[in-house]
């Protein structure tokens, strides 16, 4: 690949600027078929922009994702207070 070939295309890259980051968030929430995340995965590595605004989302997410861990954590908790308390009185 060549530079000269990077700048004559100039104008996709600007339109796939624009869909890759209209759909990073569904990207990140696997929303996507894999035709379309295939499509945003090759974007990013190409794009510098792109996958500096795709880090900082994945970030945010992540984030959102570890502070909400009420999909695991209750029933087994709930079952170790519960087998402790047993232990306890009997
Ligand atoms: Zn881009």
């Amino acid at each position: 690949m060549s530079e000269s070939d990077m700048f004559s295309h100039a104008h996709d890259e600007m339109d796939e600027c624009v869909q890759a980051l209209a759909r990073v968030h569904a990207f990140l929430h696997n929303e996507l078929v894999e035709a379309d995340a295939d499509m945003i995965r090759h974007h990013l590595h190409a794009c510098e922009r792109c996958m500096e605004n795709f880090e900082i989302e994945s970030t945010i997410t992540e984030m959102i994702q570890r502070s909400q861990p009420q999909q695991s954590a209750p029933s087994t908790l709930t079952a170790r207070i519960q087998t402790m308390r047993i232990s306890r009185t009997g």
